[in-house]
């Protein structure tokens, strides 16, 4: 990306839950971002709400109603990352820097108007960028944004993460550096498998099947931004000076494994429907419902038909359960389908790499080694370079530990370079 004729390089820098948790760390952030200056860079912060607290919020919300309107639940949340761009603002300033905070609305993050997990249309950088341009470092708060009626919005979990790409993006910045509380991208998440490597780099392909299939190291739309508006991305750790994994394109420099990571995904729910009428239409008018209230349905299984009727089985995210269940009930009455039922005790594991369009079996492979676990497979999906299983959640772990090994992604395990 093009540093837009500055003569200074523009850094991006998002700062997590973890980063900053509590005030020293804030103190930690502001030191950084200081020094960053100090070396020569214009500075943009994004920050997150203090780890726990947009939970915190939610329960709040949750303790009144688990059907809230989405309006004012977006209210509440969005003040998580309010109080922490304020604070960081004030150590960056006590530490002798100048900083000014924005809100969302404040720097026009103009977003559609789908409550929770609202996407970024627009950003106006113009008042980011004349707070810089006096020397200042912009405190950016991170996963809010406004919509055109003026509403506050917000962006999906995870999602500063996005609202730091989609400011780099913005803004033509050098770099986008993601700060979080592990050193990079790794085989798989590291606080599951402690057998995971770190990747120096990975590419935007196979970051965002990682990302989409639950590895919240990044979410998966500032991945999407990232790789349209080719934005260079890091991933580090705030807490070590290690040069963390470069997000970027695909090259012949990257190692050359059929499986480069594993993914797990608890925030998954499952619906089963019995005794739906096997008849065209059917399944549109059950997921065009679920669509018209924004509820992203993920893995579909259905059972072969038995006397013109057969069970069908979905999945959703955890924090659409509820809503889903109430769509599910209203068209099932209406289609004369049989009991629903829901589980939130499971966990989708996937492994993802550019590797296996070239190998055949890897499919096989993942069951084979699921099934000397003794674990059941409850639906499958998979795509060009990944293969996804559903199994019960308290196999996740075990699950994720033997697939790593199976596929060689252990420390220690032989690395090869792609053949140039
Ligand atoms: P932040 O609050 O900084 O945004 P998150 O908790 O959202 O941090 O994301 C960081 C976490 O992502 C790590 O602590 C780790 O448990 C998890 N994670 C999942 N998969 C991976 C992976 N492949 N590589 C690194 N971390 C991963
Ligand atoms: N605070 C929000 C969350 O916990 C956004 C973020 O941390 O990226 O999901
Ligand atoms: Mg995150």
């Amino acid at each position: 990306m093009a540093s837009a004729g500055r003569k200074r390089k523009l850094i991006v820098q998002k700062y997590g839950g973890t980063s900053v948790g509590d005030i020293a760390r804030m103190q930690n952030v502001a030191g950084r971002a200081l020094a960053a200056q100090k070396a020569g860079n214009d500075v943009v912060l994004v920050v997150s709400a203090m780890s726990g607290e947009t939970n915190r919020l939610l329960k709040l919300v949750n303790e009144i109603t688990p059907r809230p309107s989405e309006r004012e639940q977006d209210v509440v949340v969005a003040t998580g990352e309010q109080v922490s761009v304020g604070l960081v603002a004030i150590a960056i300033q006590t530490q002798g820097g100048k900083a000014t905070s924005f809100l969302g609305h404040q720097c026009r993050i103009v977003t559609d108007s789908t409550f929770s997990k609202a996407r970024i249309q627009q950003i106006d950088g113009s008042r980011i960028l004349d707070v810089v341009k006096q020397g200042h470092i912009a405190v950016v708060a991170g996963f809010q944004g406004v919509d055109e009626h003026g509403n506050i919005t917000t962006l999906g979990r995870g999602g500063s993460d996005t609202t730091a790409v989609a400011i780099a993006a913005a803004l033509e910045a050098d770099a986008c550096e993601i700060y979080t509380d592990v050193d990079g991208v790794y085989t798989t998440d590291p606080n599951v498998a402690p057998a995971a490597r770190k990747l120096d780099r990975i590419s935007y392909e196979e970051m965002l099947e990682l990302a989409s299939l639950g590895a919240k190291v990044l979410q998966i739309r500032s991945v999407e931004f990232a790789m349209k508006y080719r934005v260079p991305l890091w991933v580090k750790s705030s807490f070590s000076d290690d040069p963390g994994t470069l997000v970027c394109e695909e090259d012949a420099t990257m190692e050359d494994l059929v499986v480069s990571g594993i993914a797990l995904d608890r925030n998954e729910a499952r619906i089963s429907i019995r005794d739906v009428p096997d008849r065209p239409g059917v399944a549109a008018k059950i997921f065009g419902a679920l669509d018209d209230k924004a509820i992203v349905v993920d893995l579909i299984v259905q059972n072969p038909p038995l006397g013109g009727k057969s069970d069908l089985t979905f999945t959703v995210g955890k924090a659409d359960l509820t809503k889903a269940h109430d769509v599910v009930k209203k068209v099932s009455k209406e289609l004369g389908a049989g009991d629903i039922s829901t589980d939130q005790d499971i966990a989708k594991v996937s492994i993802v790499g550019v590797g296996m369009r070239n190998h055949s079996g890897v499919a096989a492979r993942m069951f084979r080694t699921l099934s000397t676990e003794g674990i059941n497979i409850m639906a499958i999906s998979t795509s060009e370079i990944r293969v996804s299983c559903v199994i019960p959640s308290k196999y996740a772990e075990l699950a994720v530990r033997a697939l790593h090994t199976e596929f060689g992604l252990d420390q220690g395990a032989k690395k090869t370079k792609k053949a140039k």
